[in-house]
């Protein structure tokens, strides 16, 4: 039997109640799959911040750097809002888990379901029978890091500068991810720069095309970014893996979240540099927040969070078969007309946070 250490870190808000559902669908498919995951639970966010003084405790981070993967769930709300940014939740607790361990590719799955299109901002003829498209995003490297970045002044005005900056290596190492994902589902990369303006376009598309001859299974295409930007409202179908350097995917994968829908039916992935016999070690979440609103009223989704937990099988431990009965699952449910108040239309089955949670673990 496999065994996995998973670091448990719920966090804030509606994390525990998603967490919750999210760990009853894992057991099920502990038993399925002949698995045995071993959770352990550590504070993280305002929690932490209350109890041990800080976001990150150095317990927490010891609980992440003895598991496999780090399963988390998100952080913050309105009672630490008046904390210096610094030492607010977000920043205080996942700023430093991505430098950690190195968390530098970021894949967010844009899904909208055949059932939920209603939820679409777009077009019914444009998103009719869903889609399924996977954001690889580079997430420590460009715009948002290089040196220098200032606001100074000069000739009697101030000048602001950011510097963009990408080696072979980082292009190198998100194209492999991207082509891997790839792999594994219709086996077609777009990828993005912007090769007619910027330097770092260029190299990003010499780099990926030569990784690209590797994957000889995968199709590979490229789009300037601003006519990605079109594309995918106009046709998200016709995408599968699109993979875009920090800015780029940062603005393009919010994009996809909105044309998708639903912000408590999307999971992520933060893969890091440690790689083992099964896959990466990275962090998984869903892509919303903790919902102060709505926070323990036992009515939040879990489907994001569940959603993650299968990314975990998916590309930390190796177990793609556990991944796909959940997300299998997720659909059955979807299909049967249940609904949490976020994605309830009429005609559906309005359910709450357990609820919903039991009825995918059931259909696994
Ligand atoms: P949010 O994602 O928490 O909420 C936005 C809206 O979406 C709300 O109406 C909320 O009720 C709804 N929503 C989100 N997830 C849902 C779910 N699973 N089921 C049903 N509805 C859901 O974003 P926000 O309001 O901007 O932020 C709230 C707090 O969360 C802030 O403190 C923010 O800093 C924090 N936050 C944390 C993370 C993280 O931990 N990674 C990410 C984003 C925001």
């Amino acid at each position: 039997m496999k065994a996995f250490k998973i670091a448990v870190l719920a966090g804030d808000g509606i994390g525990p109640e998603v967490m919750a559902e999210a760990r009853r669908v894992l057991s099920v498919v502990e038993k399925k799959f002949a698995l045995r995951l071993d959770f352990e639970e550590a504070r993280v966010g305002g929690i932490a911040i209350d109890v041990d003084g800080r976001a990150l405790p150095a317990e927490t981070l010891r609980v992440c750097e003895e598991a496999d993967a780090i399963l988390f769930g998100s952080v913050g709300g309105p009672k630490w809002e008046g904390l210096p940014p610094n030492e607010q939740p977000e920043r205080a607790a996942l700023l430093p888990l991505r430098k950690h361990f190195g968390l530098f590719a970021n894949l967010r799955p844009a899904l909208c379901f055949p059932k939920l299109t209603h939820a679409s901002p777009v077009k019914e003829s444009i998103v009719a029978g869903g889609f399924d498209v996977l954001c690889v995003r580079e997430l420590t490297g460009g715009l948002y890091f290089g040196q220098p970045k200032s606001i100074r002044e000069e000739g009697g005005e101030l000048v602001a500068v950011d510097t963009m900056v990408y080696r072979q290596g980082e292009i190198e190492r998100i194209a492999h991810v991207a082509f891997k994902a790839a792999q594994g589902r219709r086996k077609l990369v777009t990828s993005i720069d912007k090769a007619n303006v910027l330097e770092n376009g260029v190299l990003w598309r010499r780099t990926v095309t030569e990784i690209a001859k590797q994957y000889p299974d995968v199709k590979l295409q490229h789009l300037y970014v601003d006519n990605a930007a079109m594309q995918l409202i106009r046709n998200p179908k016709g995408f599968d893996v699109v993979l875009a350097e920090n800015l780029f995917g940062d603005i393009l994968s919010d994009e996809m979240a909105m044309i998708a829908g639903s912000l408590g039916m999307l999971p992520s992935a933060s893969l890091g540099l440690k790689e083992t016999s099964t896959g990466r070690f990275g962090l998984f979440e869903p892509s919303g927040g903790t919902a102060p609103d709505i926070a323990g009223k036992g009515i939040a989704n879990p489907i994001a969070q569940i959603l993650s937990a299968a990314m975990m099988l998916r590309y930390a431990l190796g177990e793609a078969a556990a991944a796909d009965a959940i997300e299998a699952a997720v659909v059955r449910v979807i299909d049967q007309g249940l609904r949490t108040g976020d994605i309830w239309s009429e005609g559906c089955r309005r359910v709450g946070t357990c609820e919903m949670g039991e009825a995918v673990a059931a259909a696994i």
